[in-house]
């Protein structure tokens, strides 16, 4: 398709419609749009996890044909990139908008659902998941999955001592032939949740039973 030249009219549906659209945009903007690099690096940032909290999914990953990427990933903006938009702030400058602080990588789905419901998600909540998710991406980049997973296992079982879980439960039994009732719920939780820590307790179950 040829270009329009000068003082030809351009109608709706030209092919050439496109182009002077695209020029009008870079002489007076009405979008402040991230630039492609400044998409990546937002993606990077994340390893391309959606960072919605209730989501992180990976967002880019095989294409069924061997040569291709499918990508589910959005770097979506905080502030609306145009007037009327969600969370516009008539504030920012048009490079302020266009900047790296105003973006937010997400998946499609979370990028809709932000923008839907922008009274839902206001840009603190947005900027809250951005510095969580990229903390979390650090924390692994710097430390590897499978070290990060052992230091959860590991905290958790040492943040509870075999010696005070044994303390606890020998309190429980007082409590419960103190006739504590109001403490009762209590108790019974944690000697649910020691009896999975420690499967092995048989002795001291075998008392608490007949305790009951
Ligand atoms: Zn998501």
């Amino acid at each position: 398709m040829d270009r329009p030249r000068v003082g030809e009219t351009v109608r709706p549906g030209d092919a050439g419609q496109g182009v002077i659209k695209n020029a009008m945009t870079r002489i007076g903007r009405t979008r402040d749009d991230f630039p492609a690099a400044l998409k990546r690096v937002l993606g990077e940032r994340v390893a391309y996890t959606c960072s919605n909290p209730d989501c992180q999914r990976v967002t880019i990953g095989p294409h069924s044909s061997h040569d291709q990427a499918l990508r589910l990933g959005r770097a979506a903006h905080v502030c609306a990139a145009a007037p009327g938009g969600p969370r516009y702030d008539a504030t920012q400058s048009s490079d302020e908008r266009a900047s790296i602080s105003n973006g937010i990588w997400l998946c499609a789905i979370c990028a809709d659902i932000v923008d839907k419901d922008a009274i839902r998600f206001p840009a603190d909540t947005l900027r809250a998941w951005k510095a969580r998710a990229e903390r979390s991406i650090l924390e692994l980049l710097e430390r590897g999955l499978a070290s990060a997973a052992h230091t959860q296992k590991a905290s958790a079982a040492s943040s509870i001592d075999r010696l005070e879980a044994e303390r606890l439960l020998h309190e429980a039994f007082d409590m419960i032939a103190g006739g504590a009732q109001t403490s009762r719920l209590g108790v019974d939780l944690q000697l649910t949740s020691f009896s999975g820590e420690f499967g092995r307790m048989s002795g001291v179950e075998a008392a608490w039973d007949m305790q009951r």
